[in-house]
């Protein structure tokens, strides 16, 4: 079996940090800087029978009015294209915030069939830990999400419970 699963979110919300965490290597760059992706960057992972291949998508954002326009477009064009055929997208968000930029990340995918599976990240960071819970179940309010998984890309954090929840839809 071959999966095709797609990593989305707005920018600096943890999408390379996360693949590489999964693959264990360095494949794709991190940064502070939001950005540093500029193309896809493919990821392949054999487990037993199964082989994951993800894709690391240049972040959808809004557009602004910064010279980069044209280059803002085509990462636009890239991340829409990667969620043609991909068996299951990874959304993920940054902690207990919701931004506008999100919100039109969860619009690109309306129109996505494969399930979709919301990734809270940077967990580790977040102050008030008792506020995680009722964020989390609040969160199936915007979507019909596949599943919702709290993690740490950075420090490896269920990360591997994300995963078993990707190998269910492939
Ligand atoms: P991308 O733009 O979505 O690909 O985001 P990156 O993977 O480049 O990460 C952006 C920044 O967030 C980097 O400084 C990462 O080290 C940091 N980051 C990513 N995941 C986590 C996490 O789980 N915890 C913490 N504390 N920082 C993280
Ligand atoms: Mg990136």
């Amino acid at each position: 079996t071959c999966g095709f699963v797609a990593i989305v979110g707005r920018p600096n919300v943890g999408k390379s940090t996360l693949l590489n965490r999964i693959l264990g290597q360095k494949v794709s760059i991190t940064s502070r800087r939001p950005q540093t992706t500029r193309h896809q960057v493919m990821g392949i992972k054999t487990e037993g029978e199964v082989q994951f291949i993800y894709v690391d998508t240049p972040g959808i954002h809004i557009q602004t009015r910064d010279r980069n326009k044209a280059i803002n477009h085509f990462m636009n064009q890239a991340a829409v294209q990667a969620l043609r055929d991909v068996d299951c997208v990874v959304f993920i968000i940054d902690r207990t915030r919701w931004s506008d930029e999100d919100q039109v990340v969860l619009q690109r995918l309306e129109h996505v069939a494969a399930p979709v599976i919301l990734a809270v990240n940077k967990v580790d960071r977040l102050q008030d830990k008792a506020s995680l819970l009722p964020w989390l179940q609040g969160l199936g309010a915007r979507r019909d999400f596949a599943a919702i998984v709290p993690i740490s890309a950075k420090q490896g954090s269920n990360v591997a419970e994300l995963e078993a929840e990707v190998a269910k839809h492939l």
